[in-house]
């Protein structure tokens, strides 16, 4: 049981579609694509017939122009069924929205109705070998040649970097940071596979090494300094949106996994569904989901309302979608016990995707530390230090 509050009867709708489809069409291959450490073009192509990847791209430009919580939706179904698929349609949602916020009309023409229909896919390149979480030591350079520019550098764990054919990537220009269209073909650019990594396994992931990479004029996106303060800002807020919901489906996945399996598995006489120390876990994935589910929500009203505080409700609702996905796999292999560890369930999966997800689009470190420095900067401000009692000291 899934309790969802205020769902409009076309979100309801659309949620229905989305379920089905990941039920019918992603599930089923999810196992079979880690293994493979790819999706199939087929299902790439289906994927992009139905029009999941033009969620983030404005109608007039082909797009499904998607409210903040149809799209939440989609990407918590797909969660559902495999986090390399959701992870495609972050990746990809972050470029479209930089392109439609940033670009200019020519631009815009150009990319977003290809983006819309999967003629294109886009990815996120910011990640480099010592710029993670500390993006400010951006390395990659650009410069200026002739009308267009040159580019420098290295870029990591690039999110279906091996299948994109454009990367929104961020070097610097004359020391400002700045965000760049770099089409796949562009000369000098070099794109590697990474593979074995511990989770989202089928979601492609490169390593993009740049050598006196050339691209043309037309590649700046938005003026040169904006890069990391807005580009990145904007598509990050996107992608953390975009997790956080997917990791309500990842613990629903976990949940519904282990109510199955605690239904049938017998021990000691009885069935696990009636030890009470599993229905202690049981109960803290139904909880812990529902939560998320609602922190989830209640960040997609603050984005549809366009608040400003919508930015906080997303750190809120990606730090504990993510731990609660991960605390719920870990409990969901404990549920299955040797079962769990084997290939052919997909706790297994849920567990290592799970663990991705508390470190891409700001680790939990990361959350927790800005939560924090939010919370206290809403409170207002003692004028002097205070003794454990509450009395203002000397
Ligand atoms: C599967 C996968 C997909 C990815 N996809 C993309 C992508 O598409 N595009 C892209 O650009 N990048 C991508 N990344 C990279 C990802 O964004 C980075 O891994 C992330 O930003 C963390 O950086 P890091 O790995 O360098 O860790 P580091 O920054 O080296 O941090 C290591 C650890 O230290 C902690 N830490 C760091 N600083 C602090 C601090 N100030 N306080 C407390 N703790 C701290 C972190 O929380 C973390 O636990 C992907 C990564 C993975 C694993």
């Amino acid at each position: 049981m899934a309790i969802r509050v205020q769902l409009s009867p076309r979100q309801a709708e659309a949620r229905e579609e989305y379920e089905s489809f990941a039920r019918e069409a992603v599930a089923p291959s999810a196992n079979g694509w880690d293994r493979a450490e790819r999706l199939p073009e087929e299902f790439l192509k289906d994927f992009a017939d139905r029009g999941y990847l033009a969620s983030a791209v404005p109608p007039e430009y082909g797009g499904a122009g998607l409210d903040a919580i149809t799209f939440g939706l989609l990407n918590e179904e797909l969660g559902r069924g495999c986090s390399s698929v959701r992870s495609l349609v972050t990746v990809h949602g972050m470029a479209c929205q930089a392109v439609a916020r940033w670009g200019t009309a020519s631009q815009r023409a150009d990319w977003l109705p290809k983006l819309a229909s999967g003629e294109a896919i886009g990815a996120f390149a910011l990640t480099e070998p010592g710029a993670g979480s500390d993006v400010k030591a951006l390395a990659t350079t650009a410069r200026r040649i002739g009308d267009g520019f040159r580019l420098d550098g290295a870029k990591r764990w690039i999110t279906f970097g091996q299948r994109a054919d454009v990367y929104l990537l961020f070097a610097r220009l004359d020391g400002l940071e700045t965000a760049f269209l770099v089409p796949r073909d562009a000369p000098g650019l070099e794109v590697r596979p990474i593979t074995g990594v511990l989770g989202t396994r089928a979601s492609m992931l490169a390593e993009l090494d740049l050598a006196d990479c050339r691209v043309a004029g037309d590649a700046l996106l938005a003026r040169p300094g904006f890069g990391l303060s807005a580009v990145a800002a904007g598509a990050l807020e996107l992608g953390r949106y975009s997790v956080a919901w997917g990791c309500v489906g990842l613990s629903q996945a976990c949940l519904d996994a282990s109510l199955d399996h605690a239904d049938r598995r017998e021990t000691f006489g009885v069935r696990l569904r009636d030890h009470q120390l599993v229905q202690r876990m049981i109960a803290d994935m139904a909880t812990g989901t529902a939560a998320a589910r609602l922190l989830c929500q209640q960040a997609g009203w603050l984005r549809q309302a366009r608040s400003t505080e919508s930015l906080y409700a997303t750190w809120l609702a990606k730090y504990h979608s993510s731990v609660t996905a991960f605390r719920s796999a870990s409990d969901a292999v404990q549920v299955h016990g040797a079962h769990g560890c084997g290939g052919g369930y997909p706790v297994q999966r849920y567990l290592r995707d799970a663990k991705v997800m508390e470190i891409i689009e700001g680790s939990t470190e990361l959350q927790q530390t800005t939560i924090a420095e939010s919370a206290y900067h809403a409170r207002p401000r003692a004028t002097a230090p205070t003794s454990p009692t509450g009395e203002a000291t000397a």
